[in-house]
């Protein structure tokens, strides 16, 4: 037997370990595995070369916990080591490794999110034992070793009868660590960490029935046997080729990822590179719809089938995160925090080439199917018209598949769009006037005149929508939104003539003080203009840039408004025969009751009469009808 010392400028590792690392003691499990899968695929690849000769029999991983002598061990058939290589590979490299991380650690710690602590490695075995054993046999000729260490920097090493190849890790359990005693407490951890990693690992056994031969007899009792229970995929669906995959074999495997998920994803996009840079995945669209405050940490960060996390903030664009699936890259840095990250150069091209394959996925399901495409619309638009907003790259290419429906349900591309109502739809400026709505219900008398006038109207109900127009006038010349509430369409679009009043100018000015006395709690803009005599009496209508700004200011953004109130003009259709008896009335108070039924039935349509004001129109209305 010798021993030895690890190195003693820095006998305050183990402390060290146990106190910056303290949230995440749980990836010590992660770690050893990961060194017990490295160990095996190099036995594989040795083999595979030819360096090994012979069986190499049934490769797995085994995790056993102790709980009574309170050890956990982890074993694995892979390379082992000999006595020289654990002195090297132990005492001097893993221990270099997680001195190097921990000063990288500390600089970084109190910057949050940092991704994993990848790179601490085999020590990260001492944040959660007081003492730790290791008994390898290398697969060349040697002797096993046993090498113990308490946590002080004092080791010892020596002989060890193991006879078959590969290396036991055991763990004696702190007394604050006693969690990592309870079987279910570790098949947690592997279920999150090491559910897809490439060697089968076993953790327990299970019973599995086996089925009947045909010809069993009548009350042959099925014959059930004991078998190693397995709880990893080795082979997910993102390690293997587009080509060698079904949609079904897509769709399960989303059920893998998201087992409490019960509604299918819409599409799923392949990633596939290993050049600048190495990236498998697979990403899936879920069904979205409006909702952009849905939980967004689903996509899950793997380094080779290992996992890290599951907020990948940093990594792919903001928009994306509203997806769900699994990315995998051994080239994003782990031990960096998320500020340095969006700055690094490979992440970057990483983040590029995300947002590239997904444009281009988007834009081949439109042309291969227009129709599906456009039924799809409204779950995905949330996703598409938000990286229009944030990525102008990705603005580009969704020009050519992003839709705008209608209010009759049809769709078009902008420039379809542009070509339907470029002749008739544009202000006295020959600016393309596009008319919206945002609720079909809510504006439907809006809705409907502007249809009755022969015009198109969309019909554009997404959260973000406003951002987006916004974006849309500044990028492109001679466009503007309106929504059909905003103005009256006599103001917006150019007429061939103009209507022509009924009244006169000097009726107008007569009139006008009145109405404004009588509605002046209501703190409207009065407006008189000559509109369609089959339009209201009275119309309200919100200016559309106030309105914009008070949308923009609840969804994010928009400046320093404070709390708007909501500001509505009140247009007057001096064109109304109502209008013209307003103001040959004599008596003042039926003059008032008629201005403010007007009024009343003006909010009623814009859904505004609410409280008192609508109790007392009712019962107006049915004075009026006795
Ligand atoms: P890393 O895995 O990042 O190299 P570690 O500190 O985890 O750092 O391990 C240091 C070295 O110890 C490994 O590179 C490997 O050579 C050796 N090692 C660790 N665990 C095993 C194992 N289960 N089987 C064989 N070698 C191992």
């Amino acid at each position: 037997m010798s021993t030895g010392k690890i190195n003693v400028a820095v006998e305050n590792i183990f402390p060290l370990i146990k106190k910056f690392l303290y949230s995440d003691h749980e990836i010590f499990l992660r770690e050893l595995i990961s060194n017990a899968t490295d160990a095996t695929t190099k036995l594989k690849h040795l083999s595979s070369l030819g360096e090994i000769k012979g069986d190499l029999g049934n490769l797995q991983i085994e995790v056993k916990v102790d709980k009574k002598a309170k050890k956990l061990h982890i074993i694995d058939q892979g390379i082992g080591m000999t006595k020289e290589e654990v002195q090297k590979y132990i005492n001097e490299v893993a221990f270099s490794g997680a001195e190097e991380f921990l000063d990288q650690y500390k600089d970084t710690a109190k910057e949050s999110g940092i991704i994993g602590h990848f790179g601490l490695g085999f020590y990260s075995a001492f944040m959660v034992a007081e003492k730790v054993e290791i008994i390898t046999k290398s697969y060349k000729n040697d002797p096993a070793a046993h090498w113990i260490c308490d946590g002080s920097p004092e080791y010892s090493i020596e002989k060890s009868n193991k006879k078959s190849r590969g290396t036991e890790i055991i763990l004696h359990i702190d007394k604050e660590s006693k969690e990592f005693l309870e079987e279910n407490r570790i098949r947690e951890l592997l279920q999150k960490y090491n559910k897809f990693m490439p060697i089968p690992i076993k953790f327990g056994t299970k019973e599995e029935t086996l089925p009947l031969p045909k010809d069993a007899a009548k009350d042959a009792k099925p014959e059930t046997i004991t078998v190693d229970n397995i709880i990893n995929n080795p082979d997910p669906a993102w390690t293997k080729k587009p080509s060698e995959l079904k949609d079904d074999d897509y769709k399960s495997f989303y059920r893998e990822l998201y087992p409490m998920q019960f509604e299918e994803p819409l599409f799923n996009i392949h990633l596939n590179v290993d050049y600048p840079f190495n990236l498998t995945g697979i990403l899936y669209f879920p069904r979205l719809n409006n909702d952009l405050n849905i939980q967004k940490d689903k996509i899950q960060l793997y380094q080779n089938q290992v996992f890290v996390t599951d907020n990948v903030e940093g990594i792919v664009p903001e928009f994306l995160t509203l997806l769900r699936g699994v990315i995998d890259s051994p080239d994003i840095p782990l031990n960096v925090s998320r500020s340095y990250l969006q700055a690094d150069g490979a992440v970057k091209k990483i983040s590029n080439y995300i947002t590239r394959k997904v444009g281009d996925k988007l834009n081949s399901l439109f042309k291969k199917d227009r129709k599906a495409f456009e039924e799809k619309w409204n779950d995905i638009k949330v996703v598409i018209e938000y990286g229009m907003l944030s990525e102008d790259k990705f603005f580009e290419k969704a020009e050519k598949f992003a839709l705008y429906p209608s209010t009759d349900g049809d769709y078009h591309t902008f420039e379809e769009l542009k070509e339907l109502i470029k002749d008739h739809q544009t202000d006295k400026d020959d600016k393309l006037i596009i008319l919206y709505a945002s609720d079909k219900e809510a504006q439907h008398s809006y809705i409907e005149q502007a249809k009755a006038k022969g015009y198109k109207i969309l019909l554009l109900d997404s959260p973000i929508i406003g951002h987006l127009i916004q974006k849309f006038e500044g990028s492109k010349e001679k466009i503007s939104f309106s929504r059909v509430d905003g103005d009256t369409l006599e103001n917006l679009i150019k007429k061939e003539e103009a209507t022509v009043s009924k009244l006169s100018d000097k009726e107008k000015e007569t009139l006008k003080p009145i109405i404004e006395e009588v509605v002046k709690e209501g703190g409207y803009t009065v407006q008189l203009e000559a509109l369609d005599s089959n339009s209201l009496p009275f119309v309200l209508t919100q200016p559309e840039f106030m309105r914009r700004m008070k949308e923009m200011q609840q969804t994010g953004g928009g400046g320093m408004m404070g709390n708007m109130p909501d500001m509505y003009n009140l247009v007057v259709n001096t064109n109304h025969e109502l209008v013209g008896q307003i103001l040959n009335t004599k008596t003042k108070n039926k003059k008032d009751r008629l201005i403010k039924q007007a009024l009343d039935l003006a909010k009623l349509s814009q859904n505004l009469l609410k409280g008192e004001d609508l109790t007392q129109f009712i019962q107006r209305s049915v004075d009026l009808i006795k």
